[in-house]
């Protein structure tokens, strides 16, 4: 299959159309990007794992009855995507408290969750994502109406509840990570997107040392070698 018109570039993936109106290409960049671009780098072959990374996981969560947007992986870099219209809420769960939850309500770094947490971001890169309520996502008209926030909801706690043992199992603990959700073309909410360790938080489990974006946002080292040994975990 092979890319068309680019339709849009983000911060780490470009998205392309194809020669199948349902199908897109997604292309995993190697750009690292934090504080909402404040902070920029690149490290190579970052996109080419997150892309290996996404595969890993969205097989596993088809095979665990989850909808995604995934159909194939092309290469290295690049993947095979049905066509969705990205509904403009990032759906974030947290198991345990760290970012921009410590700093929001003074919850210790660090503190396991009683429960599992879903908030509600609204996709503007020029307001900063800002979280948002129920009523909020409808007045902004990011979805249809309340139904498809509890659908978010509901989807959000059952992917974390395939995700959490899954990465214990691989030593990993899952402490937060941020989900986006499309409508296909016959309205169907699936997830897309990706899940990588820049949209994820993963702990080791032994060590507690940071396996993810946050090595680049706080200065800790290199991304990739972290990365890698998440997908040799997954792998393994
Ligand atoms: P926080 O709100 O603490 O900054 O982030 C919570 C979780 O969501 C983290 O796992 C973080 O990586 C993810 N996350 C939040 N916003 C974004 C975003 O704009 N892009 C990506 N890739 N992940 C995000």
């Amino acid at each position: 299959m092979e890319k068309k018109q680019m339709l849009y570039e983000g911060k780490a993936k470009k998205i392309f159309k194809t020669e199948d109106e349902d199908k897109y290409i997604a292309e995993f960049k190697d750009d690292l990007t934090a504080f909402n671009n404040a902070k920029k780098g690149s490290e190579e072959g970052k996109g080419a794992l997150n892309c290996q990374i996404t595969t890993e996981l969205f097989k596993m969560l088809e095979q665990k009855g989850i909808k995604t947007h995934y159909v194939d992986t092309i290469d290295s870099n690049n993947l095979l995507v049905k066509k969705v219209e990205i509904i403009p809420i990032e759906v974030i769960v947290r198991n345990v408290a760290t970012g921009s939850l410590t700093r929001r309500l003074g919850i210790e770094d660090g503190k396991v969750l009683p429960f599992s947490l879903v908030e509600f971001c609204y996709k503007d890169d020029d307001l900063d994502d800002p979280i948002i309520n129920d009523e909020h996502a409808i007045l902004l008209d990011c979805v249809d109406n309340e139904g498809e926030l509890e659908e978010l909801r509901r989807l959000g706690r059952e992917i974390n509840t395939i995700l959490k043992p899954y990465f214990l199992d691989k030593g990993l603990r899952l402490i937060d990570f941020k989900l986006e959700f499309g409508k296909d073309v016959d309205g169907n909410i699936i997830l897309a997107d990706e899940i990588t360790p820049d949209s994820c938080r993963f702990w080791d489990a032994k060590s507690n040392e940071k396996m993810d974006k946050d090595r680049f946002r706080q200065g800790l080292g290199s991304v990739k070698v972290a990365y890698e040994e998440v997908l040799k975990r997954l792998r393994g």
